[in-house]
């Protein structure tokens, strides 16, 4: 496997089949993404590569970015053990070269109308759409992997590269989760015992909103978990799937929380109605 961090490292390197892109500070559920995305690469004889790049435009808190967990080391580990062919590792000035700004593609709908991390998190989906077009640029993949954990994103993302015209295929990758339940996340090893435990509240409040066949039913019996638990909670929601606005009533739907436990953000989703 490759550690690649310049342009001359990429040339060398060519393209992709497939792409990974990652802010690093990989767990257990990014491992099993790259394997996937290697899995995919190698049944059509193409390589695979991962991205490992913490993407300041992306942040909209400082302190969030200043403390988000670097660990390259043990992240090209984690990429050799699950068969990545590359780590593309870039310094800032190769994604954002600082005399050719990069430019901020057009937004989806799904990235602004929602009023969900759209709302929350004012410039996020601006920062990702041009960093993922960026590495889209440097990589030249024939398709892309992302993970449901973000389903907005991952939404944007599709939405994005669709309406750009490109033929990159945006694969969907199912959220991996701890025994308890608690979707893995590079921001878990921030939390306590007890904030842990109360984010466990997240998990079983998308399973009790997934149990019911009625949308106001399946907010109610989320928020009715989610009160129970010490969490400052920024949306429990359920949604259409696809455009992430008010269910039509013909296409499937989605859960999707935001919540604080402590000092640390967490988001996850399922599936509506639940199977
Ligand atoms: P991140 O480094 O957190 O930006 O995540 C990189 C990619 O891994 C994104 O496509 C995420 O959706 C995906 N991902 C993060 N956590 C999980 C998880 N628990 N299961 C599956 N994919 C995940």
């Amino acid at each position: 496997m490759r550690l690649l961090r310049t342009q001359s490292d990429l040339d060398d390197f060519g393209p992709c089949e497939v792409l990974v892109p990652t802010m690093g500070a990989l767990h257990a559920g990014h491992a099993s993404l790259v394997r996937h995305g290697a899995d995919l690469a190698g049944r059509v004889g193409g390589r695979c590569a991962v991205s490992v790049f913490v993407n300041p435009t992306q942040f909209n808190q400082r302190s969030d970015f200043d403390r988000y967990p670097r660990t390259l080391d043990a992240d090209v580990a984690v990429c050799r053990a699950a068969g990545a062919d590359a780590v593309f590792a870039p310094d800032p000035e190769l994604v954002y070269p600082p005399r050719a700004p990069v430019p901020i593609p057009t937004l989806p709908a799904v990235a602004v109308r929602p009023g969900l991390e759209d709302a929350f998190r004012p410039g996020h989906f601006a920062g990702v759409c041009q960093v993922v077009m960026r590495l889209f640029q440097l990589l030249r993949p024939g398709a892309a992997v992302f993970g449901e954990k973000d389903w907005q994103q991952l939404r944007v993302v599709s939405a994005m590269t669709r309406e750009a015209g490109l033929t990159i295929e945006i694969c969907p990758y199912p959220t991996q989760r701890d025994g308890d339940g608690l979707a893995m996340s590079s921001r878990n090893r921030f939390l306590s015992d007890v904030e842990r435990a109360a984010a466990l509240a997240i998990p079983r409040a998308l399973r009790a909103g997934s149990e019911r066949r009625d949308a106001a039913a399946a907010e109610a019996a989320m928020r009715e978990v989610l009160g129970t638990a010490a969490l400052r909670v920024e949306y429990a929601v359920c949604r259409d799937a696809e455009t992430l606005g008010p269910l039509s009533g013909s296409g499937p739907g989605r859960l999707l929380i935001a919540a604080w436990s402590g000092s640390t953000r967490l988001i996850d989703n399922a599936p509506w109605p639940g199977v």
